[in-house]
Formats: structure tokens, C-alpha cells, sequence
């Protein structure tokens, strides 16, 4: 059974930092959430002049973990538990807040000095309650390691969960799949999604041919109704798109800013650990 589409979401700007904004489809004012997908960015892809980087300067998180899969420039991240790593292109750093981190993100100083094009996505996947205070954890994920399933026109890059007995190799805790999808024109391709799993497609690049006649632009997502295990994408100039999908988590979900928990009281509980120092610190 191919599954239908909910809704087309497009995304809407919103501001990040100083001088950057991102495009953003979830949360929106037609869905909350997409569980155990909490929050969609999308920025880029913007031209870094040269000697002109970008900076996202330590902030705290609990109870869900952030992900960013860069399609395009240099990464670094730093954070309260250690972790130091860059990636670049092609990259995903799979991070798991849990209990709570600091950490900070901008442009490698080698890419700021040069210049480039920065493109990607910051992606937030919610922790089911018992694993919420896990220990944080990084998972540094270059271009190379993630396998790439290539038939009729459209390249699957396989981040987390398996497509044809091929697994990506980000560890999660409730099952996720996690694809980038690439098709070439008049590329097309069937895509096997569990129908328990909550599904969507958010468009990076070009345009996408749906099977039901209908397309989604750049910066759209395209919301999948749970009533099949199949879908069709394709396009007929070059596009690019994730797919998302996961086994949802059926709990309450209460967030403020950083922190997302299941009650009011842990919500309180995170920003006090957070001005007590109980997440750590990080020096800039
Ligand atoms: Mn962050």
C-alpha cells in the first residue's frame, strides 16, 4: 500500500542568532510536532563571504537530541561533555542531549578565512521518558561512512534505520529512519516505510514529483498519512530531499526553549540545573 499525503507544510523564517535566519516547517501553527520529530531548521544554502564566519554561541539542551546533517561547508561543535569534533559536507553529527549539555556550533576557521556556501539541517528527535536523563553522548558521522543505495536515478544515503537490508550508521534510541535523498532528472524511486513509523518528506533542493500528481517546491514538507508501507518519490529536474520517519513516541511532551521533557516540573527542574552549573560549563 503507497501512502497518501496529510498535508504540504510550507517552511517559515525565523531568526537564529545575530544576523542569520533558518526556514523552518516544524514546529508550525498546522502541526506541533511529528513524533518523535520535534523541530525542523533548514538553513542555507547562504554564501559565507570570506573572514566572515558564523557563530551559535553555548546554549544548554535536555531530554531529546539534536542532529545536524550538513550538506554543504564546515561544522564545529564543542560542548560541556568534552566533545570537540568537526564535519564537513555530506556529514551528520547525531548529538544526544539527555541529562543535558552545553555545547556551541559555527564555522571551522579554516572554511570562515575561505568562504563557501553553507547548507544543511538542525533536526530535533524527541527521547522517550525513561531515556531522557541518559548521559550525553556525540556521534561524529562523516560523509564516508554513511552507505549509499543508488537505483533509477535516485541515490539514498542511509543516516540511521535500514532500506533493502542497508543500515545507516547512527545509533538511536526509538527506531528512526533518517534518509537524504538525492534524484537525478527523471529519476524514481519506491521507499519502503514501516506503516507504524510517522513519516515525512521535507524538500532541500529542485522540486519533487509525487504519485499523486501533486509536487512540493524547496522548503516544503510533505506530511505522509500512516496508511502504507511504500512511497513514491521522483523528479523530473534534479532535486534533493529527506526522508524522516520513526516509530512515534506516544507520551505527554512539554517543551520551553531548549529543554523538552514530558512534565511542567522537569521543564523547572532543567533550568534550574542549567543556572546551578549541574550541565556543565563551556569556555569559549
Ligand atoms: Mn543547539
Amino acid at each position: 500500500m503507497k501512502r497518501t499525503i496529510k498535508s504540504i507544510i510550507p517552511a517559515k523564517k525565523k531568526p537564529l542568532g545575530d544576523n542569520m535566519s533558518v526556514d523552518s516547517p516544524l514546529p508550525s501553527p498546522f502541526v506541533r510536532q511529528i513524533s518523535p520529530f520535534l523541530m525542523l531548521d533548514h538553513f542555507g544554502p547562504n554564501q559565507i563571504t570570506p573572514g566572515n564566519g558564523f557563530y551559535v554561541p553555548p546554549h544548554p539542551h535536555r531530554g531529546f537530541e539534536p542532529v545536524t546533517i550538513l550538506f554543504e561547508g564546515e561544522i564545529e561543535h564543542h560542548d560541556s561533555a568534552g566533545n570537540r569534533a568537526a564535519i564537513a559536507g555530506g556529514g551528520v553529527q547525531w548529538m544526544t542531549a539527555g541529562s543535558g549539555f552545553i555545547h556551541s556550533e559555527g564555522a571551522v576557521e579554516s572554511f570562515a578565512k575561505a568562504g563557501g556556501t553553507i547548507h544543511g539541517i538542525q533536526l530535533w528527535v524527541n527521547l522517550p521518558r525513561e531515556k531522557k536523563m541518559t548521559p550525553p553522548g556525540y556521534q561524529n558521522i562523516q560523509r564516508e561512512s554513511i552507505p549509499v543505495l543508488e537505483s533509477s536515478g535516485v541515490k539514498l544515503r542511509i543516516i540511521s534505520g535500514e532500506v533493502d537490508g542497508t543500515e545507516g550508521p547512527a545509533k538511536t534510541f526509538t527506531p528512526v529512519l533518517a534518509i537524504h535523498g538525492i534524484v537525478s532528472a527523471g529519476g524514481s524511486k519506491t521507499i519502503r516505510v514501516p506503516s507504524s513509523f510517522n513519516a515525512f518528506v521535507y524538500v532541500t533542493r529542485g522540486t519533487l514529483l509525487l504519485a499523486s500528481g501533486e509536487r512540493a517546491d524547496a522548503k516544503h514538507l510533505v506530511w505522509l498519512s500512516n496508511d502504507g508501507d511504500e512511497f513514491d518519490v521522483s523528479a523530473e529536474t534534479e532535486a534533493e530531499f529527506l526522508l524522516l520517519a520513526g516509530e512515534p513516541i506516544d507520551e505527554p511532551m512539554v517543551s520551553y526553549g531548549p529543554f523538552v521533557m514530558n512534565d511542567p516540573a522537569e521543564i523547572m527542574q532543567a533550568v534550574e540545573d542549567y543556572q546551578s552549573g549541574a550541565m556543565g560549563y563551556l569556555e569559549e
